[in-house]
């Protein structure tokens, strides 16, 4: 299984000469796992890219979705694959019955965005949580589990070939109300990972100030990892001002603190990991 990252930032995207290392895309990865589907994670602005190597690739997509803010879809609009008769794409997301209320498509409308959902010519359907465990993926297992975040939204679990690996961005790991996902249960769904790929927007200074703004910090992630034996500790959702020099010194000191008890990356735009 391999999971390559088109976008990695949080909230907004941040290009510019402090953010070339790691990337300033909005949150965008495609999982591979040579399955006749394309799965997607998200679709913030890196998702614009993905689309361009797609050109010649007409296999299903499948776009699982954590949440809906903004930037997680906000590159919707700019996925060429959207723009093609032949294209089926499967949208997994939490809370969406029906077309009217997935912002992903509600975005294609003035005064937003110049062309009206109705003109796409491919076929966008939606699929429930329950939905997705029918599909095969060649093996592969998709399960979910309710994020805290403002809300709501879904962290997705994929095993395949022995292999492990969760997408949780956007999660409080410690809200201050009651979460539909309590620590001890994370604990659990993350045990004995190979690669869990956590939400770690702040540091543990900024967090002080931003209780139940629905994120984690650095060292909350990083807890979380060791609790549950996780082997590869994957920092994701950076914040747009934190630069790359920044995020090099984290990683370092993140490592410091774990040993060889963990490996910890912070996540790149560009970059492949093979599990
Ligand atoms: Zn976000
Ligand atoms: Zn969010």
């Amino acid at each position: 299984m391999q999971v390559t990252f088109y976008g990695v930032r949080g909230s907004i995207a941040s290009p510019g000469p402090d953010t070339v290392r790691y990337g300033g895309n909005t949150p965008c990865l495609r999982v591979d796992n040579g399955s006749d589907e394309i799965i997607i994670l998200d679709a913030g602005t890196g998702i614009r890219r993905l689309g361009d190597e797609l050109a010649g690739d007409h296999r299903p997509i499948y776009l699982l979705l954590s949440h809906q803010h903004w930037d997680h879809i906000q590159g919707f609009p700019f996925f060429k694959p959207a723009y093609r008769g032949s294209s089926e794409i499967f949208v997994v997301c939490f809370n969406c019955e029906s077309h009217e209320n997935l912002s992903l498509t509600q975005q294609f409308s003035d005064p937003f965005f110049p062309v009206p959902a109705s003109a796409l010519p491919s076929n966008i359907h939606l699929l429930d949580e329950e939905g997705i465990r029918d599909v095969n993926f060649q093996g592969t297992i998709v399960t979910t589990a309710p994020l805290n975040h403002p809300g709501g939204g879904s962290a997705y679990f994929f095993r395949s070939g022995g292999k492990s690996l969760a997408y949780m961005t956007d999660n409080e790991l410690f809200p201050p109300n009651e979460p539909p996902t309590s620590y001890e249960e994370w604990v659990e769904r993350c045990h004995g990972l190979d690669c869990l790929i956590h939400d770690a927007s702040y540091t543990d200074e900024e967090i002080e100030t931003r209780i139940g703004w629905g994120h984690s910090s650095i060292g909350q992630a990083l807890q979380l990892g060791l609790d549950a034996g996780v082997k590869l500790l994957v920092l994701f959702h950076h914040e747009p001002d934190r630069t790359d020099d920044q995020l090099d010194e984290i990683v370092a000191e993140c490592q410091e603190k774990v040993g060889d008890s963990m490996k910890v990356i912070a996540a790149r735009e560009g970059e492949t990991l093979t599990l």
